[in-house]
């Protein structure tokens, strides 16, 4: 059957190209070659307007838990569109927004006892930034006033909003709005493959935390809290922390009574092995913010979840003004927060947990004969959170220039071969969903090894 007028795919890639403006994307480059425009999904596969199958291996940019088209998730959806799609948690609440709010808190580490919600990433982590600091300034002791800075790291990212974008840590993307942003401390990252401090992470005994530690003494009094992304820094190239480092950072908060907020966002719902990618080293976090994966990559929910201790720095008499003066449109919204009770009630049912830890081992297994490839300098892997930095020159580390857009050839070639993803600078990221088969990782590794050898000529 003929599609429809507004569905023909020409006067769709043509409309495209006039009318949207495309986040993350260089649009001069974007109007040279035909869009990509995806019609429908299911399970690992996305389906272009042409009938064209990709393999999803950026799990639609970190969110996708369960695949495309869970069945119980489209069936969640559809029931709560019988009772209420919106109604405002601004003073009153609603049922899927309760429900939601005690599963995360019983699977949340030990200590975080209360859930805000929002709508994404960047505004979980804000609240959090505006959490730390209004806790400090209505501190009963009165003796806390100075502390108006946060600590984050080099490499850090936790968003695109100006309050995100200031405790980021990536120049490209965050040095252009400097003279916008608040005035963060920044610590020094164990980026290992480039370490720094110029060692080796075989024998340097995380030699980094000394100089977070003295960044944290120096500047104690005047920090609200510090901000890390638990394991991985994940849009800077999925750079894996050693382990034992956040523990360290967590015992380093607490040594000079800095709050600690951990952003969830990229490695939080299962991604990393464990539900939270705190359990690993069991570190609570005063304040945690989760999003992306939350409603299983459904519909745009987030949450940012405080300790008691936080929450009760918060109440007192109306008059006082120690409210959270703080509340998006949608927060809370019941159709997103339907799917995020019925995508945390999968983990249970389909042991999905369990079954992720053989999956982890088969990508790690799958993925090492690249590291033969003369163009791949590091291949770093977390749970399922892959980077594969491609360098000029493997025994000296040499970086491609940006200019010879390595990461975006490679993704164009896996294209090309019916996968998508997304890369980093010159680091290719897999993103598998949790559920992925033996096979689709298969097939997702070999579609990488084959796109990078073709773009690096190796
Ligand atoms: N924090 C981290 C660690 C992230 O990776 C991201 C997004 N990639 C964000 C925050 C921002 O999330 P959003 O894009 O939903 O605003």
């Amino acid at each position: 059957m003929a599609k429809k007028k507004e569905q023909d795919p020409a006067r769709l890639e043509a409309d495209d190209r006039k009318f949207i403006w495309h986040p993350f994307t260089q649009m001069q480059d974007y109007e040279a070659d035909a869009p990509l425009i995806i019609e429908r999904a299911k399970g690992a596969y996305l389906y272009d307007i042409r009938g064209k199958r990709y393999l999803d291996g950026v799990s639609s940019l970190w969110v996708t838990v369960h695949g495309h088209r869970k069945p119980a998730l489209d069936s969640a959806i559809r029931k709560q569109l019988a009772s209420v799609a919106h109604s405002t948690l601004l003073g009153i609440s609603n049922v899927p927004s309760v429900r939601l709010a005690r599963m995360l808190i019983e699977r949340a580490p030990e200590g975080l006892a209360k859930v805000f919600y929002s709508d994404n990433g960047s505004t979980a982590v804000e609240i959090g930034l505006k959490m730390a600091f209004q806790f400090w300034q209505q501190h009963r002791s009165g003796s806390h006033k100075r502390r108006t800075r946060f600590i984050c790291f080099e490499n850090a990212y936790h968003g695109d909003t100006l309050g995100s974008v200031g405790v980021g840590g990536i120049d490209l993307f965050h040095k252009m709005y400097r003279p916008l942003l608040m005035d963060s401390i920044r610590a020094t990252s164990p980026y290992c493959y480039r370490c720094p401090l110029e060692l080796d992470k075989s024998t340097c005994d995380m030699a980094c935390l000394e100089s977070i530690e003295r960044t944290l003494k120096e500047h104690a009094d005047e920090v609200a809290a510090l901000l890390i992304e638990p394991l991985v820094f994940a849009a800077a190239g999925i750079i894996v922390q050693p382990p034992g480092f956040l523990s360290r950072i967590r015992e380093l908060c607490s040594r000079y009574g800095v709050l600690m907020i951990a952003d969830e966002v990229a490695v939080g719902i299962g991604r990393t092995g464990t539900f939270f990618a705190c359990e690993r080293e069991n570190v609570s976090p005063d304040i945690l913010a989760t999003a992306k994966g939350l409603s299983g990559g459904y519909l745009p929910v987030a949450a940012t979840l405080a300790s008691e201790q936080i929450y009760q720095g918060f109440l007192g008499d109306y008059v006082e003004m120690r409210t959270l003066f703080h509340g998006h449109t949608y927060t809370g919204n019941p159709l997103g927060c339907a799917a995020s009770v019925a995508n945390l009630e999968i983990f249970e049912r389909e042991r999905t947990l369990q079954k992720v830890r053989n999956k982890i081992r088969l990508l790690e297994t799958l993925l090492r004969p690249l590291s033969e490839l003369p163009h791949v300098g590091d291949i770093r892997q977390c749970g399922l959170m892959v980077g594969i930095e491609l360098v000029k020159d493997r025994k000296t580390r040499e970086p491609y220039g940006h200019g010879e857009k390595i990461g975006i050839k490679a993704i164009m070639e896996a294209r090309r071969r019916g996968m998508i993803i997304r890369p980093l600078g010159n680091v290719i990221v897999l993103m598998p969903h949790l559920t992925f088969t033996p096979a689709q990782l298969e097939r997702m590794v070999s579609i990488t090894a084959a796109s990078i050898e073709t773009v690096t000529g190796a």
